[in-house]
């Protein structure tokens, strides 16, 4: 009989989750160790005995078999909290591919020194009037920080301090300052009731409409029948989905239990979180990537300590450990953000299903663009799927043109704007409406090559161009590599080294040129390099300080605009990239999620799409706003060619020093799994293959990919490639899987 062994975690609430020890399982206990059980081991010189949990089991020894301890017993009462999260770190590393410890650090926070939880919380001291009088005051003087605070505050009595501090980006001593002017008290206190306290009645919730309704009974009822299930709530923007999720989330609170609310970190605005703190008070708290560690690690603490009943985040959240779990809310659910781009590179949207499924919660997933995922698979019946057509409001869906940039060309405009572009922003200027333009990627913009030559300007350390910025600097977005740009070409001497595409700064130098007077605002990664600065740049835009806002795909979430009327998106098939399968469902969500940011309020919207392409089924379905009809076209098109969702696809990148290494690796890899795997029908191999990016900081990356119709077939493939690499014990290589990607390596 082979011998088995246990990886167990010592008592992860006092150590640090960065070391697994390997115990024997005697044969007793064969049936009972499980990942994620509790056990008693031997510990230490003395041998004394400790609580751990298994966090994996294997059949090889990590040392000389008869060094290793054996595992003296386990611990019958049932999973713990802590045991489904080792549970779920398990699934993790099994689906996923990572080691143990990366799976574990995922799901466990790192333990940090406890301070005492203090609440704060900010009171207005002023009537509404005298308040709004204050915040005109501030305006004036331009101490716009202070503005936002007292604005905030003419419709609420009370906030809690930290909604103020993180989300209307405010600093501790501009509120002493209003503190010191009378304007507002600061108040600590360890415990209270609801931190919002709202002084505009007028404003109370809104009952659901029927489709609304519907909905919430029944995920209720499925619940309450034992078949908790997944749920896809397909819903325009502004279809009320938000407050579909909050009499959900309302009413598992009602029956004792708890709820995690996943919203991609770009949309957690100060608005959007105002509503979950005033439905449900001080039992909600929020994780984003703002918080330090130690933060991090006391609101997963309360949740522990059944102090709150809902946790709002980004990703990570999902991993919150609630001793009831009901429900698990993915809004957005189609974005890319919910894929880890590290290892374990899980999608929340799969893990949330899982964890659910082991704490018998149900799960709710919310989108107006519905990826390819979750569509498939409620029209397979295997999620229940609910449509929301109509905005509450009854506020209309704008008028959409679609414009050949080609025949612009042929017409002899070449500027960035299209006739029909420029007509209406001029419209939009004289009206004091505001516009939104919109920019396929960043960087894409900036390459740099030579007119007479066509030498382009390549970053020495990685295999992409460099992206001219406007101080004259080339930039490699992948390392950091900057150069200064040269006077004349390297290669052949000539002058006219200069730079094509458009990038969101030449957008913004374009409309100076062409609306002198225009007041613009630009959104890129640049731009927004600086925590906080994104929403800064929103609420300047939000606040009409500005006519124009340009952008990459960053300003088409979240928030609302009423002032917006106009939406231009400038090359909309620049993301039509063509090795990456992906690339028509992106278009399409971008391009749709970009139409609806037009005509929120109360006047109705247009929206511009300019394209090479306008014949492209992406393109066409988007400009009519039809998802079914994209759904269709795209899903037979996955289905064709074997790709996620119909198939599943496993992509593994090898990183190397020297590229003969990483190439023979590759060959080595895929013939591997095509000798062992050879028996399994349907089973592809495509590669090894130089990486879209071939170097990147000097090192090389090969390719290659593995597709199946059954994910576990895939998952079989990475134990034995792992199994391969470890044998190999690799040394200036890594190895990297992926399943069913969003970004091509
Ligand atoms: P989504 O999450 O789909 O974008 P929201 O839930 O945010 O939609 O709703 C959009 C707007 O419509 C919000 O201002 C919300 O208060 C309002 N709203 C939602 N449901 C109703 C309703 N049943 N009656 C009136 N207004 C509603
Ligand atoms: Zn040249
Ligand atoms: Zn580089």
């Amino acid at each position: 009989m082979t011998e088995r062994y246990a990886d167990v975690i010592i008592d992860i609430a006092h150590e640090k989750v960065d070391r697994v020890f390997q115990y024997r399982i005697p044969e007793a206990l064969l049936e009972a160790v499980r990942p994620g059980v509790q056990v008693r081991v031997p510990f230490g010189k003395g041998n004394r005995e400790r609580t751990g949990y298994v966090v994996d089991i294997s059949e090889d020894a990590d040392y000389p078999p008869e060094k290793i301890k054996a595992v003296s017993a386990v611990d019958e009462k049932g999973m713990s909290v802590e045991g489904r999260q080792i549970r779920i770190a398990y699934w993790l590393k099994s689906n996923y591919g990572s080691t143990t410890i990366a799976a574990l650090k995922t799901v466990l926070p790192v333990k940090q020194k406890l301070k005492p939880l203090e609440k704060k919380k900010v009171l207005r001291c002023l009537s509404a009037e005298e308040t709004t009088q204050a915040a005109d005051e501030c305006e004036r003087k331009h101490q716009r920080a202070k503005a936002r605070v007292l604005a905030a505050l003419q419709t609420e009595e009370e906030l809690p301090y930290e909604l103020i501090r993180q989300k209307l980006h405010v600093t501790a001593s501009t509120l002493q300052a209003l503190e010191r002017q009378g304007y507002l008290r600061i108040e600590r206190e360890t415990c209270y009731r609801n931190p919002v306290r709202t002084a505009d009645r007028s404003e109370a919730r809104p009952v659901p409409n029927q489709a609304q309704r519907h909905i919430i009974e029944d995920v209720l009822a499925d619940y309450r029948a034992g078949r908790p299930g997944v749920h896809l709530v397909h819903g325009v923007t502004g279809s009320g989905k938000t407050e579909v999720y909050l009499g959900i989330i309302e009413e598992m609170i009602a029956m004792g239990k708890q709820a995690i609310m996943l919203i991609p970190e770009i949309a957690l605005t100060y608005q959007t979180l105002l509503r979950f703190y005033k439905r449900f008070g001080d039992r909600v708290s929020v994780i984003n990537s703002t918080l330090s560690a130690g933060e991090r690690y006391d609101q997963i603490e309360r949740a522990k300590a059944g102090e709150i009943d809902v946790m709002i985040g980004p990703r990570s959240a999902l991993f919150t450990p609630f001793a009831n779990l009901g429900v698990i809310v993915v809004d957005e659910e189609h974005e890319n953000s919910y894929k880890s781009e590290s290892s374990p590179r899980y999608h929340a949207r799969e893990t949330a299903v899982e964890i659910a499924s082991l704490c018998g919660a149900s799960v709710v997933l919310g989108s107006a663009t519905p990826s390819m995922e979750a569509y498939y698979r409620a029209d397979r019946g295997e999620y229940k799927l609910y449509e929301m057509k109509e905005r509450p409001g009854g506020s209309m869906l704008p008028a959409v043109y679609t414009i050949d940039l080609r025949e612009e060309l042929k017409q002899g405009n070449r500027s960035m704007f299209s006739r029909k572009l420029k007509e209406l922003m001029q419209d939009r200027l004289s009206k004091g409406e505001q516009t939104i333009l919109f920019l396929n990627r960043r960087g894409y913009a900036g390459f740099i090559s030579c007119r007479s030559c066509g030498h382009v300007m390549k970053c020495p350390h990685c295999d992409v161009s460099l992206s001219e910025h406007r101080n004259g600097m080339l930039i490699c977005h992948y390392c950091g590599y900057q150069e200064r740009k040269p006077a004349k070409c390297p290669s052949c001497g000539s002058p006219y080294l200069m730079g094509f595409k458009a990038g969101t700064e030449q957008v913004e130098e374009a409309i100076h040129r062409e609306f002198p007077g225009a007041r613009v605002l630009r959104m890129d990664a640049d731009t927004t390099r600086r925590k906080d600065s994104y929403e800064r740049i929103l609420a300047a835009f939000a606040d009409e300080e500005a006519d124009v806002l340009v952008g990459t795909q960053m300003i088409v979430k979240g928030h609302d605009f009423p002032g917006v009327t106009l939406v231009g998106v400038l090359a909309a098939d620049l993301s039509l990239n063509r090795n990456d399968y992906r690339a028509g469902e992106r278009t399409f969500q971008l391009l749709t999620q970009a139409a609806g940011r037009a005509g929120r309020g109360e006047r109705p919207g247009e929206v511009v799409i300019q394209t090479y392409q306008p014949d492209h089924y992406s393109v066409v379905y988007a400009a009519k706003q039809d998802y079914q009809g994209f759904y269709g076209e795209e899903i037979a098109y996955r289905a064709l060619v074997g790709y996620p969702p119909v198939e599943h696809m496993l992509a593994v990148l090898i990183v190397s020093r020297v590229q003969e290494e990483g190439e023979a690796l590759g060959k080595e890899m895929t013939d591997l799994v095509k000798r062992e795997m050879a028996d399994i029908d349907g089973l592809r191999v495509i590669g090894p293959a130089e990486a879209a990016i071939g170097k990147i900081s000097d090192l090389y990356r090969h390719t290659f990919y593995i597709r199946h119709g059954a994910y576990k077939i895939l998952v079989e493939a990475k134990d034995r490639l792992e199994n391969f690499c470890r044998e190999r014990e690799l040394k200036g290589q890594t190895v990297q899987f992926d399943f069913d990607p969003m970004n091509t390596f």
